[in-house]
Parts: structure tokens; C-alpha cells; sequence
């Protein structure tokens, strides 16, 4: 059957079932809540050997019981409300002692779940936007900026190429993917950056050449938002 009226375009029910799928709602954050969870645990032991080069070698271990405090939430979380899951992940994890990271990632889902606001259901767009708003949290509690080896390298680039990707009227998992990309290839940049924010400040040029702890971590997380988020297709 034919039919019109959508960009005139449309060739049948199973173009615009596509279309209208390109969304994600509450169950895939939670897979991907999830999948990121999974990449840290699976990965804790470098994320603390990272941190032992100039830091106090916790990153690992603080990581784990952040994802430990996102998965109660997740399991708790009763309604099928986006902006309450957000919300009591970000309280979570805000609410994990120890490391400059606990507090920097908690504000970074507080501040998603506020842009969530009466939100159902994302698209490409969509979910570009309430990344966008994630990172303008953090970034209003640290005066960290790219190029100073944080998780700032790793964020910055992972949201700016999803909001690219979106731009360019990619789907959802593939605006994942991208974030994923880009957070990585951040990561990947720190290793010959010289810390001028937290511990590894204090190692100076020492710093150069190993990757940062908190950055690889923001890798892994977004890493396993795209794998989360993939993993039913
Ligand atoms: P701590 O250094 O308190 O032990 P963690 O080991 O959990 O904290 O995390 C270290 C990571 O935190 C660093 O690799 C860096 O990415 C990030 N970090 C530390 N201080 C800051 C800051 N002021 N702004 C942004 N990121 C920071
Ligand atoms: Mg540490």
C-alpha cells in the first residue's frame, strides 16, 4: 500500500514503523544504565591501576561502588517516569563517598534527569539535548576544560559528536555509537596530556603518559550506553 503525506516519500507501513521506532524510552536507559554498569565492573581493576600512577589508586573501586548505588536505584526505581530514574540514579550516585568523581557524575544525571522534565520518549534530537544538558552540569562544578586531563576529555567529545550525529539525522543507536566514539577517542588524547586538575596534579609531567583514570571511566560508561541500548535490536 502507498502511501503519502509523510515528506511524500514514504513507501509503506514498514518505512514509517521504522520512523517512529527511532526512540528510546524508559526500558532502554535502563539497559543502558545497566550496560554501562557492566563496562566498569568489567574493567575496575585497570580504571584503579590508571589512578595508582598519579592519583591514590581508588578510581577502580570508588567506579564500582558508584555503579553498585546506580544499580540499587535502577532496581528500585518503581515508576516508568524518566525524570524519577534519572533523578534517583543521580542521588545515588551522589551519594557515593571518597573520589572527585561520585559528586561530578551524580550532577551529571541529576542534571539529565532535569531536562527530562514530562519527557516520555527520546529521539536522535532529543537524546542529543539531554546529554547536552548532563554535561552543562558537570561542567558548572569544575572549572576543568579540555586539555586538562580529566573526565572532561572524554565527556566534551562524546556529547558534541552526539549532538553531531543528531544533526545529521542519525538514529538513536547510532547517536550512542558516536558518543561512544567520541568519548573514547577523548580518553585516548589524555594519555599525553599533563594533569592540571585533582591528585595527579601533584605528579606534575609524571602525569604524561598514562591515560586518565576518570576519563576512561566516562569511555566505558558511554561504551556500555551504546552496547545497553543495542543489545535487544
Ligand atoms: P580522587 O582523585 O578523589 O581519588 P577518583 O580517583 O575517583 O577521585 O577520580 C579521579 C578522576 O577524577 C581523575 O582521573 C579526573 O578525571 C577526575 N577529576 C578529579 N578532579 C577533577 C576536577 N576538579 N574536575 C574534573 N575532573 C576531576
Ligand atoms: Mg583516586
Amino acid at each position: 500500500m502507498q502511501l503519502t503525506g509523510f515528506g511524500g516519500q514514504v513507501s509503506g507501513y514498514s518505512e514509517i514503523r521504522h520512523q517512529m521506532a527511532d526512540e528510546i524510552g524508559y526500558d532502554e536507559i535502563v539497559r543502558m544504565l545497566r550496560g554501562a554498569s557492566t563496562e566498569i565492573r568489567d574493567n575496575h581493576e585497570m580504571l584503579s591501576k590508571l589512578d595508582s600512577v598519579g592519583g591514590d589508586g581508588d578510581h577502580g573501586t570508588t567506579m564500582v561502588r558508584a555503579m553498585a548505588h546506580l544499580e540499587k536505584a535502577v532496581d528500585a526505581s518503581g515508576s516508568q517516569d524518566l525524570k524519577s530514574l534519572l533523578y534517583d540514579v543521580g542521588w545515588a550516585i551522589l551519594g557515593v563517598d571518597g573520589g572527585a568523581t561520585g559528586p561530578l557524575l551524580g550532577t551529571f544525571f541529576m542534571a539529565m534527569s532535569d531536562a527530562a522534565a514530562g519527557v516520555d520518549a527520546l529521539d536522535s534530537l532529543g537524546l542529543a539535548a539531554i546529554f547536552e544538558a548532563g554535561m552543562a552540569g558537570v561542567r558548572s562544578q569544575t572549572k576543568a576544560q579540555v586539555g586538562d586531563k580529566t573526565m572532561i576529555d572524554a565527556l566534551v567529545p562524546a556529547v558534541d559528536s552526539m549532538r553531531k550525529a543528531a544533526d545529521g539525522g542519525v538514529g538513536v543507536v547510532d547517536v550512542l555509537r558516536c558518543g561512544a566514539e567520541g568519548a573514547a577517542e577523548g580518553a585516548a588524547s589524555t594519555k599525553d596530556l599533563q594533569a592540571r586538575f585533582g591528585r595527579a596534579r601533584n605528579i606534575k609531567e609524571k602525569s604524561i603518559g598514562t591515560q586518565d583514570p576518570g576519563a576512561t571511566s566516562v569511555s566505558l560508561i558511554f561504551k556500555g550506553f551504546w552496547k545497553g541500548a543495542s543489545s535487544h535490536a
